[in-house]
């Protein structure tokens, strides 16, 4: 790793394998397919391994379906909040299940769709209007969503063309929070449930986070599949699957003094990690702790001219210097897939340690990257 140009996200596939195997036994004990949800992680170069557990992936849109199409194969599912007509023919052809946000949607595309795809499953997602989502910016049942379709808007004529159902309603919960919103699913739409094939749990399962109640996930689908056999389940985790399985690496490039010490690092919590503000979550850092806790504290900031770009103030056993690798845990998910070249700011390259312990850079990104956005 110190050979390592920085800054550069690492992905540790030994680390992925384990989350791979939690969500394979729930696969198993629980008869009920798993997803990876692209939004929350896409590093294609991984997907061999992925698909070896894994029953294929949920696309948000046209590239996303493409990239599974393209990298993963197997299963796909394609959601969109709103699909536009030229996407429809491209994603149907591709697409295993296709889901849409509202009847009017379903109503208007479902002919072509099937037009592209004779053996195309059409689903429709609805809004449980239940949510314990600790953020309102991550509530898709919140007041005045825009995401599913409520009760009342549902359109009964649908059932016959519909083959199933979709809803997402947690961000990184428990298997508790699910009970609770499938009580509430199935009070509202369980009558139409006999009728269909399959049912998508969604997503915002931390299924692989230390004290996330495995078993009992796995006791609740079987109830489910116990009451419903006729129906397949899906799951479909994004954070889940990338959850601790790797770092972004980073170094020390100035430490400045404005009342504290300030490190500098060759990365921005803005362009790189940008839910550390948006969320905002405090990332941890290897070897440190809190403010104080140890004899010296930074507050470490990024390389843009964005005041506020920082990840926080974390202290060392041992003075900083200039030139040291900082690493920050858990950079996998919600990383990638959101960086920008906000300032010129280099993205950094990605790496994968293989089950062997070497080491191999798979992506590097230089000025073109910045160039050819504009
Ligand atoms: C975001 C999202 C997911 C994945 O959510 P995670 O929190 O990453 O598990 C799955 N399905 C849908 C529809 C989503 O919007």
């Amino acid at each position: 790793m110190t050979n390592l140009q920085t800054p550069c996200w690492l992905l540790e596939e030994t680390l992925l394998e384990n989350n791979l195997k939690t969500l394979a036994r729930i696969k198993e004990q629980a008869g009920v397919k798993i997803l990876l949800a692209l939004k929350g992680y896409a590093l294609w170069q991984s997907f061999d391994l992925v698909s070896r557990y894994l029953d294929g992936c949920c696309a948000s849109g046209l590239h996303e379906a493409k990239l599974s199409h393209e990298k993963f194969g197997k299963e796909l599912h394609t959601y969109s909040p709103a699909f536009k007509a030229a996407d429809i023919p491209e994603i149907a052809a591709i697409s295993h299940h296709l889901v849409f946000n509202s009847p009017a949607q379903f109503r208007a595309f479902a002919p072509l769709a099937k037009q592209h795809n004779p053996h195309l499953s059409l689903g429709l997602r609805v809004n449980p209007e239940y949510s314990k989502s600790p953020v309102e910016l991550y509530n898709p049942c919140g007041l005045y969503s825009r995401l599913g379709t409520t009760q009342v808007n549902f359109d009964a004529s649908l059932i016959g063309e519909l083959e199933g159902l979709h809803f997402h309603a947690l961000c990184e919960q428990d298997a508790f929070a699910l009970e609770k919103v499938l009580e509430a699913f199935e009070a509202k739409f369980g009558a139409y449930l006999h009728q269909l094939k399959w049912v998508n749990f969604g997503g915002g399962h931390h299924i692989t986070r230390k004290d996330y109640d495995v078993d009992g996930l796995i006791t609740l689908l079987q109830n489910f599949k116990a009451k419903y056999p006729h129906l397949t389940v899906y799951l479909e985790p994004g954070e889940a699957v990338g959850w601790q399985t790797g770092t972004l690496v980073t170094t020390v490039l100035d430490i400045v003094h404005n009342g504290i010490n300030i490190a500098i690092l060759d990365t921005s919590s803005e362009a790189h990690m940008p839910d550390t503000i948006i969320m905002p979550y405090r990332a941890d850092v290897r070897g440190s702790a809190k403010s104080g806790e140890k004899p010296y504290t930074y507050r470490l900031g990024g390389n843009t001219c964005l005041a506020g770009d920082i990840m926080g103030d974390y202290s060392f056993d041992q003075p900083l210097q200039i030139g040291d690798k900082i690493i920050f845990e858990d950079q996998m998910h919600y990383t990638m897939v959101k960086a920008t070249t906000f300032n010129g700011v280099p993205l950094p390259s990605i790496a994968i340690q293989r089950q062997d312990g070497t080491i191999e850079v798979v992506k590097t990104f230089g000025y073109e990257d910045f160039r050819d956005r504009l």
